[in-house]
């Protein structure tokens, strides 16, 4: 049975694609750790995502 596609944290809006070599998903994703490790990128982030649900 396919796994359900997990959502990509940060192409919002867009399913995971596995867009990084050898990631398995979000959860393993080198670029959503990089994204949830730096303060400044996590908070655009936020902001992308208020931006994307007031659509
Ligand atoms: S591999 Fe990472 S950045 Fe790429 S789509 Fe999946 S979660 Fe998003």
């Amino acid at each position: 049975m396919a796994k359900p596609n997990p959502m990509c944290p940060i192409r919002i809006g867009e399913a995971c694609s596995l867009c990084v070599p050898g990631t398995t998903g979000p959860e393993d994703c080198p670029l959503v750790a990089e994204v949830m490790r730096d303060p400044d990128l996590r908070a655009r982030l936020a902001e992308l995502r208020r931006e994307h649900r007031a659509y």
